[in-house]
């Protein structure tokens, strides 16, 4: 098979001209935006036959688009998997699933430090249809083995949980939802197919927002789920197309647009993370950073088995707790304060006073998360220049001369 870096360049391709026998002969070199919501048909028999599944002639945009189906075979392709549906955003592809596959009375396991979305979702589900929730730490497959019943139809993971960086015990946890018959979802957003495939590794379904690492120029929302078995996508298609998530044509090729870079652009984000992981570590306002594949980290050992790349996102806490934390992410000039991840600039959010800002300490610190915990989606800039950013930021904050 040819290397990713070459697979994200020559994407799956459609639309063509033909000579007057049909034959092919030419083909635009980008993917075509066919920005169409409906498509015309000369017989009625022919559309009745088209609105039968997912795969026939283009019908409406709800149920399928030449741009989009471009999009879903390259993202099946990037991930090892057997094909895929795109989502309007990341929550579509992750609502569309859990709305697609769970019924009253079923019991989902998930890891308990996931994406804020994820969980109030999950959560939701639990107050208003009664599907019941256990959460695990993702580090241990007997943890699992404990809470898995006649009723578990859904193992949720992520790959690299956020804003920690914790990865959690992949092939350990698949291996033992397989065991039960339990399907296995992985959230690979973090991680991007180029430092992770699931699928390799047991799961079922790769969800996927796409506004991160695979558009990566933080200028679309967009998501996705690709599955294992084309019969789990040829079950779950119908339901997803009555949720009506479904992924708009622009912002397909915009991700697209994004994926012929994305192996060069993890490479630059997790070579910078890296870096600016090993001074953190090393400076003295700094008490813990929390990137595993960092040598000091706990976990670096299974870090650096499962995803040998590294990560773009890597978090630190700051002695100054909560008011160093707020005054480090205003006081950057180069990295952005903002709530998103995964583009070409970095990006500093600081949990406690944002996305967790409903905790209290205790909830906090059962989460990981200290008050002074600052996230940083490190971008592709020049890394001294970020490191240059990091170190004012620092020493305007607290006062700390060098
Ligand atoms: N999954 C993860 C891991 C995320 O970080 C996010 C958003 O930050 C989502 C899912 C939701 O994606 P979207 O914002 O595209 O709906």
């Amino acid at each position: 098979m040819r290397n990713i870096r070459t697979r994200a360049v020559h994407v799956a391709q459609e639309t063509g001209a033909t000579d007057a026998a049909g034959a092919p002969t030419s083909r635009p070199l980008s993917v075509p935006l066919v920005q169409s919501s409906a498509f015309a048909f000369d017989s009625a028999d022919e559309l009745a036959r088209a609105m039968a599944g997912p795969d026939g002639a283009y019908v409406y945009g709800r149920r399928g688009n030449p741009t989009v189906r471009a999009l879903e075979r390259t993202l099946a392709d990037l991930e090892g998997g057997a094909s895929a549906i795109a989502f309007a955003s990341g929550m579509g592809a992750i609502s569309g699933i859990l709305l697609a596959l769970l019924r009253p009375g079923d019991r989902v396991i998930a890891q308990r430090c996931l994406y804020g979305g994820t969980y109030a979702a999950l959560s939701d589900l639990t107050e208003r249809y009664g599907i019941e929730v256990a959460y695990i730490s993702g580090d241990d497959p007997a943890e699992f083995e404990a809470l898995a019943g006649p009723r578990t139809r859904l193992l949720l993971l992520e790959t690299i949980a956020n804003p920690t960086a914790r990865v959690p015990d992949l092939p350990g946890l698949l291996a033992a939802a397989r065991r039960h018959g339990v399907l296995g979802a992985v959230d690979n957003s973090l991680a991007s197919p180029v430092l992770c495939r699931p699928v390799e590794l047991g799961a079922d379904i790769v969800l996927h927002s796409t506004t991160k690492y695979l558009a990566g120029h933080s200028d679309v929302i967009g998501g996705a789920a690709v599955f294992a078995d084309d019969a789990l996508r040829r079950e779950v298609w119908p339901r997803t197309v009555e949720l009506g998530a479904s992924a708009d044509p622009f912002a397909a090729w915009l991700t697209l647009r994004g994926i012929a870079t994305l192996p060069l652009r993890m490479r630059a984000h997790c070579a910078n993370a890296a870096l600016l992981a090993e001074r953190l570590s090393g400076h003295p306002a700094v008490t813990a950073v929390h990137w595993p594949w960092l040598g000091s980290h706990p976990r670096a050992s299974r870090a650096r088995t499962l995803l040998s790349g590294g990560g773009g996102l890597l978090s630190f806490e700051l002695a100054g707790g909560r008011e160093a934390g707020r005054a480090f992410v205003e006081g950057v000039e180069v990295a952005r304060l903002a709530l998103s991840l995964g583009g070409v600039e970095t990006l500093v959010t600081h949990p406690a006073s944002t996305s967790h800002r409903e905790l209290d300490e205790g909830a906090l610190a059962r989460a990981g998360i200290g008050t002074g915990l600052v996230r940083m989606s490190v971008g592709i800039e020049d890394p001294e220049d970020l490191w240059r950013d990091i170190e004012q930021a620092l020493r305007s904050s607290f006062g700390l001369t060098k």
